[in-house]
């Protein structure tokens, strides 16, 4: 199925959203759906699920990423090599939800990170 938005490209992600009506289901694709994970309140997304899985084949996924005791969405996600809507959509399975410029504690993700086969390694900071 094409993507509710831009009627382009396939959709990946079904976004379930609060909205003044009730709640909207929409299939996006990630171009489309990044910047409403990145912006919306996390509040009005009450569920992303990804249609496909993200495609990592392209991605060289580093053996580990360094973490300190907070780590940015948006910077963890370029440490990893993804893209941001795709940590936040894995956030969101772990009922986690931030947006792109919201902070994660060393625990999540260090959790996020051994779902994509990443070894977390805590940097001490002095
Ligand atoms: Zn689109």
């Amino acid at each position: 199925m094409l993507c509710e938005q831009c009627q382009q490209n396939q959709s990946i992600v079904l976004l379930t959203e609060r909205v003044s009506e009730g709640v909207t289901r929409r299939q996006l694709c990630g171009a489309c759906a990044e910047p409403l994970l990145a912006e919306v309140k996390p509040d009005q997304i009450l569920g992303a699920t990804f249609l496909e899985a993200p495609k990592f084949r392209n991605n060289a996924l580093p053996d580990s990423v360094e973490l300190g005791e907070t780590v940015s969405v948006s910077d963890l996600a370029a440490a990893l090599g993804l893209r941001p809507v795709q940590v936040i959509g894995s956030l969101m399975r772990l009922e986690v939800f931030v947006s792109a410029k919201d902070s994660i504690d060393f625990a999540t993700a260090a959790q996020l990170c051994s779902r994509y086969g990443v070894i977390p390694r805590p940097v001490c900071i002095a």
